[in-house]
């Protein structure tokens, strides 16, 4: 007779084998995996791997869907544990005051790679279909809206910066309530300690979500969508690397006085997954397991500046809507003074704090940026409509110093205020 669990016992030690294989690579490097494997799927499936976009759209909804909860427990347990509501506001004019002053660097680094490189030198933009696109809302509508009618309408919206208003309100309130207040703290701060495991669980699906989008944009798009277009490509990936290792390791290096090296190995995840995603939003709950988890951040320090950094600062935007005003003056032969310049890096910046955190959000900036150098809405369409099909792997590399940005941020405010653990900064992150 034939011993059937003889063969059993083999299979399920390969499997164990094979689990412990995969689980023994720290997450970034299983991410890293998704990501090549991607690439490869990609080229090798062409047009086919539309049929992998499940994967990625899976992992982006599960993200995503821990977005607003995230931000608004961690918020109001974040601000909840600070001993002196008065660090708030010394907190909060730090993280204004950087991520508005690394958002003109970040332009100012795109309009010079445009003026350098010329990328719209010799496009021609006869046989392109204008595309319209709605304008931005102007700043002080959208500085008003910032103060939610009803809070749980904005929750239920995913209005992030409502959300953090009255996630900010509600854990003043319960530092000022005191005594009274705490058993909410304690919900609150085990909430926030929930809601990173949730991160955690989900994070485990980042190979596969990873592996599904690149082969998506890459079947789809191609190596191809980058020849089309080289210059302006080589702008953005020129500019994204000097805003991320020089602009943002600077800061870190020179004013916060840390070593660069254990930050970019522990922001790996975040990277790839806002490469992948092309989402800052996205992006967010694994920022924020990354600022705790692998960089010392303190969570009170965490969970005010990453949240209100992912809709305020935008650098890789900035640096790309500038790069695209010098492009569109190159092609409708404007000439830029040095005015001009300032002007654009003035208007990119202040419409890039009210960007959205989604992919293509930029787009929606260049209308006003535009106009700002003589442009108007037909040739904004046109530009727009040239630049639309090549838009995601352009999104995809801007996403980076939009994520880049908050968490190098979060890291020098955090060692200002004495709320970043020395130890953990420097070691390895631990799975
Ligand atoms: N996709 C970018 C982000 O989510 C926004 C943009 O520049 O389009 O950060």
């Amino acid at each position: 007779m034939i011993d059937s669990s003889s063969a059993s016992p083999g299979r399920g030690g390969l499997r164990r084998y094979a689990r412990r294989f995969w689980f023994d690579i720290p997450l970034w490097g299983r991410i890293l995996i998704g990501l090549a494997g991607g690439v490869a799927a990609g080229l090798l499936l062409r047009d086919s791997a539309v049929n992998l976009k499940w994967m990625g759209d899976v992992f982006v909804r599960l993200i995503r869907m821990l977005v607003v909860p995230l931000i608004f427990v961690s918020v109001v347990a974040g601000v909840a544990s600070m001993a002196d509501p008065s660090r708030l506001g010394r907190i909060g004019g730090r993280t204004l005051a950087l991520y508005l002053g690394l958002m003109l660097v970040a332009s100012a680094v795109g309009l010079t790679l445009g003026a350098l490189i010329k990328p719209g030198v010799g496009v021609d933009l006869t046989g392109v279909t204008p595309e319209t696109i709605d304008q931005a809302k102007p700043l002080g509508q959208a500085m008003l809206e910032i103060i939610p009618i009803n809070p749980i309408a904005a929750l239920a919206a995913g209005d992030t910066l409502s959300v953090i208003f009255f996630a900010l309100l509600l854990g003043l309130g319960v530092l000022v309530v005191g005594e009274e207040a705490r058993p909410l703290k304690a919900v609150f701060d085990s909430a926030s300690s929930l809601m990173l495991r949730l991160v955690h669980f989900v994070m485990e699906l980042a190979p596969f979500g990873v592996f599904g989008l690149i082969a998506w944009v890459v079947g789809t798009s191609g190596p191809g969508a980058f020849l089309s277009i080289f210059k302006l490509a080589l702008c953005v990936i020129l500019g994204c690397a000097v805003q991320t290792i020089i602009i943002h390791g600077g800061l870190l290096r020179l004013l916060a006085r840390l070593p660069v090296l254990p930050f970019f190995r522990d922001i790996a995840d975040a990277v790839i997954v806002a490469l992948s995603t092309s989402s800052s939003s996205a992006t967010l709950p694994v920022a924020m397991r990354v600022a705790q988890m692998n960089l010392g951040v303190s969570p009170t320090v965490a969970s005010t500046v990453l949240p209100l950094g992912v809709t305020l600062s935008m650098d890789g935007t900035a640096l790309y809507v500038g790069l695209l005003a010098t492009f569109s003056a190159q092609v409708f032969g404007v000439h830029l003074e040095l005015a001009d310049y300032l002007a654009i890096m003035a208007v990119t910046t202040l419409v890039a704090l009210g960007t959205a955190p989604v992919p293509s959000a930029s787009l929606f900036l260049l209308a006003a940026v535009l106009s700002v150098i003589g442009l108007g809405p037909e040739q904004t369409a046109l530009i727009v409509g040239f630049i639309l099909p090549f838009d995601r792997p352009l999104d995809m590399l801007r996403t980076v110093p939009n994520c880049t940005s908050d968490l190098s941020v979060c890291v020098a405010v955090a060692r200002w205020e004495d709320e970043l653990d020395m130890a953990a900064y420097v070691a390895k992150p631990v799975e």
